[in-house]
């Protein structure tokens, strides 16, 4: 009797508990699904430096493998070219709802060097954000420019809400958002949420992003004319595309800023003007690098034809162009 009885409470149950199942958030659900988490466009007014380390040893690797990582980095770092971009603001937006669990500002946006050190006194995140979300999950939004922190504790926040903007604030020593996710307060890589350390995503695994973000290898970040070879500093500074050239310039100097360079890459650098081809360069790069500019151009005996002039630089690896980026100038 008791066996039809409980295969009979099955029967009667299981339609039921299989409603509610699909009801309620299966695990994929209870993870929350992230927005793009500030205002720019990756590949063009931004880029992502670094991924979180994916290699559980001394060395570091992103999540395709590759190396934009570096050891025990715990996030991902949404860069911008230079201070000028950061200067003129760029928001920084909350990924998921949530409740914010902390938030500081007032700390000054300087690169970071080790002088610092007694300055941050661990506060290496600079001005930052902490939300709370559902299931034990939260995020972190690191190195805030001063004063553009504008949530509270307890506040509840909707996803793409304004947090703040990207600075230079803390351990940091060019302008970017680390974002870091973190489950039960261990750390989540939401390009490969189910990847093992030490592995390479697949092609078509799952990230916990609402819309794919496409990996770039590396890139050619910012470029522009000048007339003479400008200092690094002032790149990072931002260092404008100089137009119109003086006709009476000593010079004409193509610069490019490029980010995930790596040994044997050539930047090449092209100038055309209303004449044709004015001058062509190809340099190699000799070892791994996380960001570096390359200029090159040409004397000038005599005044450049009036008109235009665009310079391309290309960022080449085993002889696959991996980014290129245009600027134009004009000679009155
Ligand atoms: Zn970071």
């Amino acid at each position: 009797m008791k066996t039809p009885r409980l295969a009979g409470q099955r029967a009667g149950i299981f339609p039921a508990l299989l409603l509610c199942l699909s009801a309620l958030p299966g695990p994929a659900m209870a993870e929350p699904r992230l927005a793009m988490p500030v205002d720019c466009t990756l590949g063009d007014t931004c880029f992502i430096q670094n991924y979180m380390d994916r290699d559980p040893g001394p060395g570091a690797q992103d999540f395709t493998c590759a190396g934009l990582s570096y050891d025990t980095h715990k996030g991902t770092d949404f860069a911008l070219p230079t201070l000028s971009e950061m200067a003129r603001g760029v928001t920084v937006r909350a990924a998921a709802d949530g409740v914010v669990k902390g938030a500081r500002d007032g700390m000054i946006d300087r690169r970071y060097t080790e002088a610092e050190d007694a300055r941050i006194d661990g506060r290496d995140c600079g001005n930052g954000v902490v939300l709370l979300h559902a299931d034990g999950w939260e995020t972190q939004y690191c190195h805030l420019k001063q004063g553009s922190v504008q949530v509270r504790n307890g506040q509840m926040v909707r996803s793409g809400d304004a947090l703040g903007q990207i600075g230079l604030s803390g351990r940091t020593q060019f302008p970017h958002l680390h974002i870091s996710v973190r489950r039960d307060g261990a750390p989540v890589d939401p390009f490969t949420p189910d990847g093992d350390p030490g592995t390479c995503r697949g092609g078509d695994a799952r990230t916990l992003w609402i819309d794919d973000i496409a990996y770039q290898p590396g890139g050619v970040v910012a470029a522009g004319f000048s007339v003479d070879v400008p200092s690094y500093d002032a790149i990072k500074a931002g260092t404008p595309n100089v137009s119109p050239l003086p006709g009476d310039a000593p010079a004409i100097v193509l610069w490019g800023y490029a980010f995930g360079g790596r040994r044997a890459d050539v930047l090449q650098l092209t100038i055309t003007g209303p004449e044709g081809r004015v001058f062509n360069t190809r340099q190699l790069i000799k070892k791994d690098q996380a960001q570096f500019f390359r200029a090159g151009g040409k004397r000038l005996k005599a005044p450049l034809p009036v008109g235009n002039y665009t310079g391309t630089i290309t960022l080449i690896r085993n002889k696959q162009i991996v980014s290129q980026r245009q600027v134009t100038t004009r000679v009155d």
